[in-house]
């Protein structure tokens, strides 16, 4: 995914399949300037509907990978040393305040627990970032909306999202898509026929239904992508199932062999 720290303007439409009301759900919510979690598992379109919405709504789009090291002052800046002296920089959270761009927050729950300092002033009414170091408590442009994302799935108890913030955020859930609509998905992306990408999806729901037996959440409508554009490209279907949505899936020898199973059940051993 995409990691950008400067807010940009999408100039075309990334193409995005709505499965349910969230386009709608989402404009509605933008017009009230209501923060917003995307709520599901990894690889299933959270991060290309928000680039779809930005392209929309016409504003701005800052993304940032949230990791475990990810600290309040690497989204609100820092003063650095330049040959004048220091000078302040503002994070991309920071950027997004102050020009009225969208910041998503992808995965924010890998962040610090000081993160929180800074995203609950401004996901209440108060919208206002504290920016400590400055002294300075930054009112959000308009425009400004603050958006993470959030995989229910890999939480353990020491990385949940506190009521405290969650209750600031409206929610809007995402899934794999169904089938039919996946394949159209596949086809569209990768430029793959129909029936490859058919079969693609069914090993991909099959390896889903592994989930608590070995396996986090199986094959995602990402992975699903990739191993058909490698076959548009003249891979093997077998290959390009085993590097781009078997391994990457698991190491257990015994959840490979029974992805392995679907990969030769839909394309013969
Ligand atoms: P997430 O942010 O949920 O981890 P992404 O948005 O990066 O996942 O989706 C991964 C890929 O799956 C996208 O790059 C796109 O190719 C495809 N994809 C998934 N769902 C959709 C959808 N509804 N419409 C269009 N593409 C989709």
């Amino acid at each position: 995914m995409k990691d950008t720290l400067q807010p940009y303007l999408i100039d075309s439409e990334p193409y995005y399949r709505a499965t349910g009301l969230e386009v709608d759900l989402f404009e509605s919510a933008y017009a009230r300037r209501l923060p917003i979690i995307l709520k599901g598992p990894t690889g299933c379109g959270k991060t290309r509907f928000l680039e779809h919405m930005a392209w929309r709504l016409r504003k701005p789009l800052v993304t940032v990978a949230c990791n475990e090291d990810l600290s309040a002052s690497d989204l609100v800046g820092r003063y650095l040393l330049d040959p004048s002296g220091t000078v302040w920089h503002d994070g991309p959270l920071t950027l997004a305040v102050r020009h009225g761009a969208i910041c998503y927050l992808d995965e924010v729950v890998e962040a610090r627990a000081d993160t929180t300092v800074v995203i609950h002033p401004l996901a209440d009414d108060r919208r206002i970032l504290p920016i400590d170091r400055r002294a300075e408590r930054v009112r959000a442009h308009r425009d400004f909306q603050l958006v993470m994302s959030y995989n229910p799935g890999y939480q353990r108890a020491s990385k949940d999202l506190k009521i405290s913030t969650r209750q600031r955020f409206v929610s809007l859930d995402f899934h794999y898509p169904e089938a039919t609509m996946e394949a159209e998905i596949v086809m569209r992306e990768s430029g793959i026929d129909r029936e490859t990408a058919q079969k693609l999806v069914g090993i991909a729901q099959q390896s889903r239904a592994l989930r608590g037996h070995g396996v986090d959440e199986g094959i995602s409508t990402r992975m699903v992508v990739r191993a058909a554009m490698l076959i548009a490209d003249g891979m093997a279907a077998h290959a390009a199932c085993r590097i781009a949505m078997t391994r990457p899936v698991s190491d257990d020898a015994e959840v490979l062999s029974a992805l392995d199973g679907f990969v030769d059940a839909f394309f013969g051993p």
